[in-house]
């Protein structure tokens, strides 16, 4: 079945007595293996929908199926342990703490998860060494590029083995080279099947996704899949 599954999603803001509906009912599924560029105006829902989608918080009506499980119900806490098992973020900013090494950062969302230490030092090499870092793991934030933080930083998101690699911004921050280099490390997790989901601005990195969902004030105003290199 698919990785997302929702169906009439609406968000609604209360701030006192003023009500804003950022979502206003979106109903989109996107299946295992897919790489999804989610593209809108400011204003237009994105970050709301990347919330709800990330599990950082819950839709006022409407139903989330996650790889299958219901989550639209649960509580804060039993969203946090989907967070955690189900979901691989990678943010604008890296987020990464400057004074671990590579390794060290990576290794952090399974000592959440209870993994043992020996277990979490292998694991962490070897996502590093997927994402082109294997001769890098020992050096730390400051001693790396750009482009080469931002793959530290998906190393730690595909750590977990997420069901989906949600992307808010990634290459936001970045310049053209460590933007590329980013995209590539994406375009082979695409090829590997891992199920992508990139909220961004720039219609250039968008491209480089197989599909397009676009918002526009809180619904979806287009859904396009490339074919053959164009969109249809
Ligand atoms: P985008 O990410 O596309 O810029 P958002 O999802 O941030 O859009 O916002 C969609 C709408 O919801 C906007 O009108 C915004 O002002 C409103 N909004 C977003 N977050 C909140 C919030 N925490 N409280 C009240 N209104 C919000
Ligand atoms: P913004 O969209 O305002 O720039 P971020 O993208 O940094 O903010 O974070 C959006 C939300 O995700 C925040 O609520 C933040 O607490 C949460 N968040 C940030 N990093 C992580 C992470 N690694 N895992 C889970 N939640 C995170």
């Amino acid at each position: 079945g698919p990785v997302i599954d929702i169906s009439e999603v609406r968000k609604v803001y209360k701030t006192g007595a003023l009500e804003v509906e950022a979502l206003r009912g979106i109903t989109l599924r996107i299946e295992q293996g897919e790489y999804v560029a989610i593209m809108g105006p400011s204003g237009s829902g994105k970050s709301t929908l990347m919330h709800i989608l990330g599990c950082l918080d819950v839709a006022t009506t409407g139903t989330y199926l996650l790889a299958g499980e219901d989550v639209s119900g649960l509580t804060e806490a039993e969203l946090a342990v989907i967070r955690n098992r189900r979901i691989g973020f990678v943010f604008q900013q890296f987020n990464l703490l400057p004074s671990l090494t590579a390794w060290r950062n990576v290794e952090l969302p399974l000592c959440y998860a209870g993994v043992a230490k020996a277990e979490r030092k292998q694991r962490a090499i070897e996502v590093l060494a997927r994402v082109g870092l294997g001769d890098r793991v020992e050096h730390k934030p400051t001693e790396l590029s750009g482009g080469q933080q931002s793959r530290v930083a998906l190393a730690r998101a595909l750590v977990n083995k997420p069901a989906l690699i949600l992307a808010d911004e990634p290459t936001g921050a970045l310049d053209s080279k460590s933007t590329a280099d980013v995209l590539s490390v994406f375009a082979d997790l695409h090829a590997a099947g891992h199920t992508i989901v990139l909220i961004t601005h720039e219609e250039d990195v968008a491209e480089h996704a197989e599909r397009t969902v676009r918002l526009h004030d809180g619904l979806i105003s287009s859904d396009a899949r490339r074919t053959g290199g164009v969109f249809a």
